[in-house]
């Protein structure tokens, strides 16, 4: 299996400020414990990433909120700096903020273009999954909408794709891009949008027109557990990606539905999140696998070790090597094992009664295989 991983290091110059939670650090330390794992392979595909170019941007992003946040990037604040969604407390202006945006943008192409090539099977961009970002403003420490544009360079070359989406958030960006097309199947599963940002993601927002069908939404009750995961992918996630039978899956691995994590209430389980990911292994299809949200660090990093671990098929002992530890300890993060716990959790009977009726509402509207072929 050929697989590629995109080094963030790069990444690492630039900074959402002390007091948000998106920490880029993250990323490094990331990169860090795959490489304690021995999971870096020198002879393999290690990317640095590059600019996406205005042109591949502009794909989805309109010129002006471009020109905007490339200006802001220098310290030149426009009057439609605010109209942008930029310069709020969740998406910052910092020097740097265009490249760092763009830079996450290529990496995710850069996944598309190895995939596209036939070098790699399986791609990962740690930094990716920024799935709020609209086409004129940034949204959700989102500033450039990653995931659409991977996704828009395989459907340029004619591949049918599923994108899925495990972030805590609803993935309303990548939805709003495809919500009236065929070829791109978008499921988000989140917690609902009566409790958290972005308010979005309600089971009966399936597409419009053409893409009636290939939009799935799968809001879960606060507390979900991992027993409403393992239900919800069961029952409708991975019968909808089998009917649609894409060329390539894209998924969207924010790990802020973990337990632990101070933005959102999911209580997913790290073995639940390994769960997940090996259900999106199994499916045998060509796999781009992006970052996400994530604001517990030590929960982001051993939840993306365990995606590229399981892009590779590996299979990692549950000691976090000693070397990480320290260098983790300069942040501030520690974790010594890597899922944290033997049992997954379980999931309240409210949350799972709720889930029974939103599965049951999207499998009598979602496409099939039948339909689609008619
Ligand atoms: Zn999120």
């Amino acid at each position: 299996m050929n697989t590629c991983l995109i080094d963030p290091r790069s990444l690492l110059e630039y900074d959402f400020g002390p007091h948000h939670p998106f920490k880029i650090y993250r990323l490094g330390l990331t990169f860090n414990l795959i490489e304690a794992y021995g999971l870096i392979d020198p002879e393999g595909c290690v990317l640095s990433p590059r600019l996406a170019t205005e042109p591949e941007a502009q794909a989805f992003h309109s010129k002006g909120y471009l020109e905007c946040l490339r200006l802001a990037s220098d310290g030149l604040w426009t009057p439609n700096l605010f109209s942008h969604g930029l310069g709020s407390g969740d998406n910052p202006v910092f020097p740097g903020v265009y490249e760092w945006g763009m830079s996450v943008a290529g990496a995710s192409i850069q996944c598309a273009e190895e995939l596209l090539s036939g070098r790699a099977e399986r791609a990962f961009n740690p930094s990716g999954g920024l799935h709020h970002a609209m086409p004129s403003h940034a949204s959700g420490f989102c500033h450039v909408n990653d995931g659409v544009l991977a996704i828009q360079a395989l459907t340029e070359a004619g591949k049918r794709v599923a994108y899925v989406d495990i972030d805590a958030h609803h993935g309303d960006g990548v939805e709003h891009a495809f919500y009236e097309r065929s070829d791109v199947l978008t499921i988000s599963i989140h917690q609902t949008g009566r409790t958290i940002f972005p308010g979005t993601g309600e089971a009966r927002d399936l597409g419009m027109g053409e893409g009636v069908g290939a939009c799935l939404n799968i809001p879960l009750l606060p507390g979900a557990g991992d027993d409403a995961y393992a239900r919800a992918f069961e029952a409708v996630i991975l019968p909808a990606l089998r009917a649609f039978q894409p060329d390539v899956l894209v998924t969207q691995l924010g790990s802020d539905a973990v337990l632990g994590d101070i933005v959102a209430n999911l209580r997913m389980s790290l073995l639940g999140f390994e769960d997940r990911l090996k259900a999106f292994r199994d499916l045998n299809v060509p796999w781009i696998a992006l970052g996400g949200g994530g604001y517990d660090v030590a929960n982001v990093v051993r939840a993306w070790t365990m995606a590229w671990a399981t892009l590779l098929d590996a299979d990692l002992p549950d000691a976090i090597p000693p070397i990480w530890m320290t260098e983790a300890s300069v942040h501030g993060v520690a974790a010594s094992s890597l899922r944290g716990t033997n049992e997954r959790t379980t999931s309240p009977d409210s949350v799972m009664l709720d889930l029974e009726k939103t599965l049951e509402y999207l499998n009598a509207h979602r496409h099939t295989g039948e339909s689609r072929a008619m």
